[in-house]
């Protein structure tokens, strides 16, 4: 489709701003769809009859910067400086007028002709709000219309402005950026400008700003001349230190901070005007934050709200836990009654076990989340985010990396599953991918138990302590090792903070229970699907092959001699010490038939290198059918000790003094249960969220980690004497 046009109008604006609908409403058939040479990102393109002659449409990729993050922003960015469109009509969704005009601001910098469509006027004023389109077209200096683009409303007149609004010579925007960076960016624009560098193509402060942005395209660009390059390096330097030294931050992230205030600025003078009673909300949820984000009280704060979630989910969460704990014991101990040997063991200490064990976590889980999705429908989460900016973007991660790890269990109990998932508001891609691969360090709910067992046996009594200490254990691994990724496999800038702060609200309580609802089914489908199929084909791995009668027969024949004598013996003492040969004995027997199995076996070939880390093969075991799913390490550990059913209680007192055992072992493991791989469901969740390669890549590279920290740990602890 090659028709003569008179000019060029281009679409562009924040994904999900209206554009596609736009374009299809003013191109109606008239359009086709290819990609841009050699890459995956979608190019559409159409025809308008308008007043001034048939006009060619492009409708760009949504992007929300025009730095060079990711292929969208790249093509858009090309697509305008090499063709120069006529006109661009920046398509802005009307109810985050902010965060839309973010973009704006970078299109004028650059000089580009824009023509404002504010469109989803509908939704705004269904929200209550009216926008001075007038006031803002006369403050940003530039038509605004006003569009409804699904119902085509204002469509075809923003088509119009942008057509009249021709331009000859670009004119860029000129907004201060302060004491700090305006002189060096001043210094450069003359320098660039005196060597007519690229001149005819960008504006000279648009590539001096785009340089002390870290633009890596612009740096490159610069390459090709090595003086010019070489003295805009040294100014860009000098001032990174500069504002590293007296504001602890780079000039990247003043420049955002510049842009909305630019932003904001214009939108207070009467631009956005709030029906009253949202006016009202809008002015008590200021109030509200000059308190909760207040520079020392606001952390504070957040610390208290954090461990006070803490402390309602363990006291509330105890008492249903023991509900569904004792109703799994029920149902065990009535499955007990079924004949048959092995179809009875499946039943009981595979399936009613492993599911069991899962279930009751449920109800901890689900007081979890609906503490969580308080915080998040009820605004303060966002805060959270936007105080922990600063110090998660020092080590790699973004403001928003905040709610995948509490969800995952940064407050112990969580579940990495719906963490992972949560990560999928994280715009940059290098940071979501950070997070992705460190929120699986954080306590979920089925590594608890394994703390508390090794607690209540090593730590008697200090308990909580432990706790606490591991849960800062799970950050300070999180942040250190997303730094170390960040600075290394994953290098790249860090994306500046674009998140509004919704007004505060109470949530609804249909709401809350709904969105808990939704994390709480994936655990519990969790344990219906995945963990069965697991506790069944761990069950059958510490079950065959079976112990070889020549194995069995010595140990089953007298047990059943001494079944035969306490059958007959009449005399109280004897019976006594022929009960506990009998249970003894059995217990052998199940160690034997547990240490032949494959699992035993398994467990036995890496005793050599789990030795180092203080792990024998039992544990072992314990750790490789936890790699399936967390939930099964105690029971494994239990069943791998040769406990009979409903001993589990007295399981932190045998291992105490079991041979093999002591403080280095328990604070060795410890430290890898938190830190080895991810469980299976949660490797498939990274892989649906990053690709396979990562998903692998987390399950070695953390095991790897675990097992040397495990390693320093138990070495430490053993010359310490413990
Ligand atoms: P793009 O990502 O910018 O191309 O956005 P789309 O054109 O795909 O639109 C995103 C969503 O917004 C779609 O569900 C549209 O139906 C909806 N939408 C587009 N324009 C309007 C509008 O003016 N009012 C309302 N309420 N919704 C709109
Ligand atoms: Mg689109």
């Amino acid at each position: 489709m090659s028709e003569k046009f008179v000019a060029t109008i281009a679409l562009a604006g924040n994904p999900n701003a209206g554009k596609t609908t736009l374009f299809n409403a003013l191109t109606g058939a008239r359009q086709h769809v290819g990609n841009y040479p050699g890459i995956t990102v979608e190019k559409k393109e159409g025809y308008v009859d308008a007043k001034q002659g048939l006009t060619r449409v492009v409708d760009l990729p949504g992007t929300y910067s025009l730095t060079a993050y990711s292929q969208e922003e790249l093509v858009a960015r090309d697509f305008l400086v090499r063709e120069r469109p006529q006109g661009v009509i920046n398509v802005l969704d009307a109810t985050s007028l902010e965060r839309n005009l973010y973009l704006t601001v970078q299109f004028l910098e650059l000089g580009i002709p824009v023509t404002l469509a504010l469109n989803m006027v509908d939704a705004l004023e269904a929200k209550g709000m009216r926008i001075d389109s007038d006031r803002l077209a006369a403050l940003m200096n530039v038509p605004v219309v006003r569009t409804v683009a699904r119902s085509g409303t204002g469509v075809r007149d923003t088509l119009a402005a942008a057509l009249d609004h021709p331009q000859k010579s670009w004119q860029p925007l000129h907004i201060s950026y302060g004491p700090d960076l305006d002189p060096v960016l001043q210094k450069m624009t003359e320098l660039i400008a005196e060597r007519k560098f690229k001149t005819e193509t960008y504006p000279p402060r648009w590539l001096a700003l785009k340089f002390l942005e870290s633009d890596l395209v612009v740096r490159q660009l610069f390459e090709t001349d090595a003086e010019l390059h070489r003295r805009m390096l040294v100014m860009a330097d000098e001032v990174a230190r500069h504002c590293e030294k007296t504001l602890k931050t780079q000039p990247e992230f003043i420049i955002a901070d510049y842009r909305y205030g630019y932003i904001s600025s214009i939108l207070r003078q009467g631009v956005l005007t709030v029906m009253p009673d949202l006016q009202d909300r809008a002015d008590l949820s200021d109030r509200i934050d000059s308190v909760l984000t207040h520079q020392v009280a606001g952390p504070v704060i957040m610390l208290g709200i954090l461990y006070g979630l803490f402390s309602v989910t363990f006291s509330i969460g105890q008492v249903p836990m023991e509900w569904v704990e004792s109703f799994f014991a029920w149902l065990a101990s009535v499955a007990s009654g079924l004949p048959g040997g092995l179809a009875r063991s499946l039943v009981v200490d595979g399936i009613i076990a492993g599911v069991g064990g899962v279930l009751g976590f449920v109800p901890l889980i689900l007081i979890m989340f609906l503490g969580i999705t308080f915080l998040e429908d009820s605004g303060y989460m966002a805060r959270m985010a936007y105080m922990l900016d600063r110090v998660f973007r020092s080590f790699g991660l973004h403001g928003s990396s905040v709610v995948p790890f509490i969800v995952s269990g940064g407050i112990p109990g969580g579940c990495a599953v719906p963490g992972v998932m949560a990560a999928r508001t994280l715009r940059s891609p290098k940071e979501k991918l950070a997070t992705l691969l460190t929120a699986p360090y954080m306590v979920c709910g089925a590594k608890v138990p394994v703390f508390i067992l090794l607690s209540a046996a090593f730590f008697p009594g200090h308990g909580a302590r432990v706790m606490f200490l591991i849960t800062l254990g799970g950050w300070a691994a999180a942040l250190v090792v997303a730094r170390l990724l960040r600075s290394s496999v994953i290098r790249g800038p860090s994306t500046p903070f674009v998140m509004e702060l919704p007004p505060y609200r109470m949530p609804t309580a249909l709401g809350l229970v709904l969105h808990t609802w939704e994390r709480g089914w994936q655990y519990i489908k969790k344990a219906g699907t995945v963990i069965l199929a697991i506790s069944i084909l761990i069950w059958a791995m510490m079950t065959f092959p079976a112990l070889s009668p020549e194995l069995a027969a010595p140990l089953e024949s007298q047990i059943e001699e001494f079944e035969a004598r306490l059958a007959v013996e009449p005399q109280e003492e004897i019976r006594l010490a022929l009960e506990n040969d009998i249970a003894e004995l059995n217990l052998r027997l199940n160690e034997e038939t547990l240490s032949n199995s494959l699992a035993g076996r398994l467990g036995r070939s890496i005793e050599g290198i789990t030795s180092w880390a203080g792990f024998d093969w039992r544990t072992n075991i314990a750790l490789i059918g936890g790699i399936a799913a967390k939930e099964v390490i105690v029971s494994t550990l239990a069943t791998a000790h040769s406990l009979s059913d409903g001993e589990e209680q007295n399981f932190s007192s045998r291992i105490a003094t079991a041979a093999g055992w002591n403080t280095s072992v328990a604070v060795s493991l410890m430290i890898f249960v938190l830190l080895y791989s991810p469980c299976f469901v949660t490797v498939v969740a990274i892989a649906r969220e990053a690709s396979w390669g990562w998903a692998v890549f987390s399950v070695f590279f953390n095991t790897g980690f675990a097992y040397a920290m495990a390693v320093a740990a138990y070495q430490l602890g053993m010359r310490m004497g413990w």
